[in-house]
């Protein structure tokens, strides 16, 4: 037998299609994960694996809490599932105020949904449905960004700018884009790139193409995290902000892996000093233990929905999912709030942050290397393409890493790195040497 696949046949194994994932390879070579504690994963061969990307950027606070295992035991024995519609359970709302401790000051409506990609949606039609309510009906229009990553749904996808999560679905919604800041002057800049805030005034190009009477919003990734790890420039949000101030257009953020923590702050809008209309979450949430988003948006915004609602019984936003503040959820993101305040864990990001900077950039001159960038505690590695295969040698490093005892995400020609909060300076040292000699081993 197998010991990689946990007692799994191959005819199971194959029945399950696997999301963003290389079926065939991996059926051929499964990398099962069977438990999980704190930093570390195990194995179905009973290796201990070093978390470096918490998750999917989901479980910073680490893994298997007791707190929030307890929480949502309680709430499942206590009130399983309330209808989402027209009634409602009181953690919806505890929830949401305390959510908005953490947003921008005015952010203070949140829509719950179950994920970033719903998070996404539930933006872009509340962009458009307010130019709507506002007697401004022609404001449709949807601008992202080049690399932007926004989930798979088909907004998402529209606003979205990596080709591969595009190409295979035929025609998207109608979306314009602005061109991503990867800058080649910027290569192994520590943090925030100071050349490139100039690359938001493209927006006035777009403005004048499409006419400010026909664009609902702007959505970016404050720092896009699936692209690479693309902290922006010093001064592009800001500018970004000022555009959309002057042409009427909302600015949306999506913070689905940069809120609650990954950045060393509560949100990007927080530490790159810019506050949106709209800021979307998701991942962070609920320390990955139960799916859950929740898009915070200005109070404006809600009152004029308020406003414009007709009869109070009439739905004022006709959006929202059987899942929208699930119970479970809300019981497993409050407790994933509390630990986050009380262990203070923001601010250990940060002083990780710092530990992550200083150690990612001594693997430049490393062979095939071409960037490193990083923002709060992530951070990004470009590899050189061999040649043909530009997807081939993030993966065959991926790989090794595993073999070595440690998880990190491969994307493009990238691999990415955002260990949990409740890392050690030893354990950021000891994925990064791994990670130099894959490379190595690669090269
Ligand atoms: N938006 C951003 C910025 C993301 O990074 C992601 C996921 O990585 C999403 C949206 C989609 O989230 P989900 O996979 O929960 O739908």
């Amino acid at each position: 037998m197998n010991d990689k696949l946990a007692g799994l046949s191959q005819a199971q194994l194959d029945t399950h299609w696997m999301p963003y994932t290389g079926n065939r390879q991996f059926k051929r070579d499964p990398r099962i994960i069977t438990a999980a504690k704190g930093c570390y994963y195990t194995s179905a061969d009973g290796r201990q694996i070093f978390d470096g990307l918490s998750g999917l950027w989901n479980c910073g606070a680490g893994h298997n809490r007791r707190e929030i295992a307890e929480a949502i035991k309680q709430q499942l024995i206590t009130l399983d599932y309330a209808p989402a519609f027209q009634f409602a359970h009181p953690k919806s709302f505890e929830l949401a105020e305390r959510i908005t401790h953490f947003m921008p000051a005015g952010l203070n409506r949140i829509f719950f949904t179950n994920s970033g990609s719903e998070s996404t949606e539930t933006s872009l039609k509340i962009a458009r449905a307010y130019w709507r309510k506002r007697g401004l009906p022609g404001k449709t229009k949807l601008i992202g960004r080049i690399n932007g990553y926004h989930g798979v749904n088909f907004g998402g996808i529209s606003v979205g700018g990596i080709g591969a999560n595009r190409s295979l679905f035929g025609p998207a919604l109608d979306a314009d884009h602005l061109s991503h800041t990867l800058l080649p002057e910027n290569r192994f800049c520590q943090g925030q790139p100071q050349q490139g805030a100039h690359l938001a005034n493209e927006l006035l190009e777009l403005i004048a193409l499409h006419d400010p009477n026909n664009i609902a919003a702007v959505i970016v990734e404050p720092m896009a995290g699936s692209a690479g790890v693309l902290p922006p420039p010093e001064g592009y949000l800001q500018r970004l902000r000022e555009i959309c101030d002057q042409h009427q257009i909302l600015l949306i953020f999506d913070e689905v892996i940069t809120a609650f923590g990954r950045m060393g702050t509560a949100s990007g809008a927080e530490l790159f000093g810019v506050v949106p209309d709209i800021l979307n979450t998701a991942k962070q949430l609920t320390n990955g233990n139960i799916p859950m988003g929740a898009v915070a948006v200005r109070q404006g915004i809600y009152d004029t929905f308020m406003e414009q609602g007709g009869p109070d019984y009439q739905l004022e936003l006709a959006h929202g999912y059987t899942y929208s503040a699930h119970p479970v959820a809300c019981a497993a993101a409050l407790a994933t709030i509390s630990i986050l305040e009380q262990e203070n864990l923001f601010q250990r990001a940060s002083e990780l942050a710092y530990v992550l900077e200083e150690t990612i950039h001594q693997l430049r001159g490393l062979a095939l290397i071409s960037d490193i960038r990083n923002c709060g505690l992530a951070a990004g590695l470009t590899i050189e393409s061999a040649p043909g295969e530009p997807l081939l040698r993030p993966f065959r490093i991926a790989m090794k890493m595993w073999n070595k005892g440690f998880y990190i995400r491969y994307g493009g020609d990238t691999v990415q790195l955002g260990m949990p909060f409740i890392s050690t300076s030893e354990e950021i040292d000891g994925l990064v040497n791994a990670l130099a000699e894959s490379i190595l081993e690669v090269a």
